[in-house]
């Protein structure tokens, strides 16, 4: 199937499609939610109608991700970027060392966050060879360290842990913001896991933060209030005003993915997709992925050319055809196309068939 004009692939690595079923579900209510003459987002986010909404949120995120009861919820504001100075303002004691796995671009940005406020020990880095990853690799954690920091999908590079690191007690801290949701979790293995919401969750403007209670009061003192997680805890996420109408819209998406069977089924769609989309590239002459096949990412998949030249033309037809956002981040050229949860299975059928034709137009 070729994309009609009318039909548009959205491969945008953030903020990301959402599913069209939500939207035209918040389409309908945007204006008078529930007959009450206003929308969600012009209500007091003290109303009973607006809790009621965050409750439900909270309780579709829980039964999700089975959160156990001894660990909260937060919908805070200032992205994945703010929990990078939240995390070691409230864990890392004076002191302490804070230790990180450096498996690309965003763990670098948590990495350059985290050493304006402790000491950091990189405790293993594919800095060197980013086709690798260290997510297989043997590393050593010192027990003495504050805590234990990972980024599970590398967004911009598309390398993915297989699997969650062994760190002991060490609290086990995870970035989470372009794969939560796309496979059943072991919350439990985890001190703290947070996301921005606008890759997996919901827009932009929203952050979901689940940390362990016992992790709670040991923020320094200069820790702004905003970024204090025993503040925000306490208050439920309502310090201060909360992204309403981001919760709406992720409480919409939660309940989507619970109507199409979970975690578990959101797994089985995700590993096709990619699947198909992989082997395609693997199978072309002028595409190519240099990622490890043990590390590569179920959700970003950057692409090259053999043939650079070809990268324009490639992206202005693929616009025409309604592929849009298929060009790499700016500090790493070529090309991506993210497929996470919303990405239908017939946007990466679309799209490999139109990988065929641009190479096969291109070898004539
Ligand atoms: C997008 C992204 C971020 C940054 O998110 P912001 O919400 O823009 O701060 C951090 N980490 C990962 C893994 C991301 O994909």
């Amino acid at each position: 199937m070729v994309a009609s004009a009318k039909t548009v692939f959205n491969f945008c690595s953030g903020p990301a499609m959402l599913p069209a079923a939500v939207m035209h579900e918040a389409q309908d209510e945007f204006v008078n939610y529930h007959g009450l003459g206003v929308s969600i987002m012009e209500m007091s986010h003290r109303s009973p109608t607006f809790l009621s909404v965050l409750a439900q949120a909270e309780e579709n995120l829980r039964q999700l991700l089975s959160i156990p009861s001894n660990y909260r919820v937060l919908f805070l504001q200032g992205g994945a970027s703010a929990q990078f100075s939240a995390i070691p303002l409230n864990l890392a004691q004076p002191g302490s060392v804070a230790g990180y796995i450096d498996t690309g671009y965003w763990s670098q940005k948590a990495i350059d966050e985290a050493r304006r406020y402790t000491d950091v020990q990189v405790i293993a880095s594919n800095a060197d060879d980013m086709s690798q990853g260290v997510c297989a690799e043997d590393y050593s954690v010192d027990q003495s360290l504050a805590y234990l920091h990972y980024t599970a999908n590398e967004t911009i590079d598309g390398i993915q842990f297989d699997h969650i690191p062994e760190c002991g007690r060490v609290p086990l801290i995870c970035d989470m913001s372009s794969c939560i949701l796309s496979e059943p979790l072991d919350v439990t293995r985890f001190g703290l896991i947070y996301a921005g919401a606008q890759k997996n969750i919901g827009p932009a403007g929203l952050t979901v933060v689940i940390v362990r209670d016992d992790l709670l009061g040991f923020a320094s003192q200069l820790t702004p209030k905003l970024l204090n997680y025993q503040v925000l805890a306490e208050n439920h996420s309502m310090a201060n005003t909360p992204p309403s109408y981001g919760i709406y819209l992720a409480n919409l998406v939660f309940r989507w993915l619970l109507n199409q069977g979970g975690l578990a089924e959101m797994q089985a769609q995700n590993r096709d997709k990619a699947q198909i989309l992989y082997q395609a590239i693997d199978a072309s002459q002028l595409f190519y992925n240099y990622v490890h096949p043990g590390v590569r990412s179920q959700m970003n998949v950057p692409f090259f050319m053999e043939d650079h030249s070809q990268l324009e033309r490639f992206l202005q037809e693929a616009e025409n055809l309604g592929f849009l956002n298929l060009k790499g981040h700016r500090s790493r050229g070529g090309l991506r196309a993210s497929i996470y949860n919303a990405m239908p299975r017939e946007g990466v059928l679309a799209l490999v068939q139109f990988l065929e034709k641009f190479e096969n137009s291109y070898a004539r």
